[in-house]
């Protein structure tokens, strides 16, 4: 039986550094390069739970409520490309939940105040 371990990272285009008092800091310590390390780890969890094959497989993205338009629909991305497919130009705020071998994302943005949400699925990688 799998352990339904959770893990969570949290993404922001703007800068989250902190003083040793909590305060935000003037400068930037390299938080997001921060939480994208953590995020390949996150994200590594996800494909060795689901036994993620770069050669064979690709990863569809289906999402729920995006834009102004609350719109649905869904993208089929490379593994690497993940991150890609789910910024935004602009603020953004994206939050990575991985349970077990289950992976959603929440985006919260201007548009988006209510969030918008993701579900990755791994399917086998189209023909050419
Ligand atoms: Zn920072």
């Amino acid at each position: 039986m799998d352990t339904m371990e959770k893990q969570v990272v949290e993404l922001e285009n703007n800068c989250t550094c902190t003083n040793e008092d909590g305060s935000y800091s003037a400068d930037c310590f390299g938080c997001y390069d921060d939480a994208k390390n953590n995020l390949k780890y996150l994200l590594k969890g996800w494909a060795d739970a689901n036994n993620f094959d770069a050669d064979k497989q690709v990863v569809r993205i289906h999402g729920r409520a995006m834009t102004w338009l609350r719109s649905e629909g869904y993208a089929v991305v490379e593994f690497d490309s993940i991150l890609d497919a789910l910024t935004l130009n602009g603020d953004f705020r994206l939050t990575f939940t991985l349970e077990g071998s289950a992976l959603s994302v929440r985006r919260g943005s201007h548009d988006e105040p209510t969030g918008a949400y993701f579900t990755l699925s791994v399917m086998e990688r189209p023909e050419e």
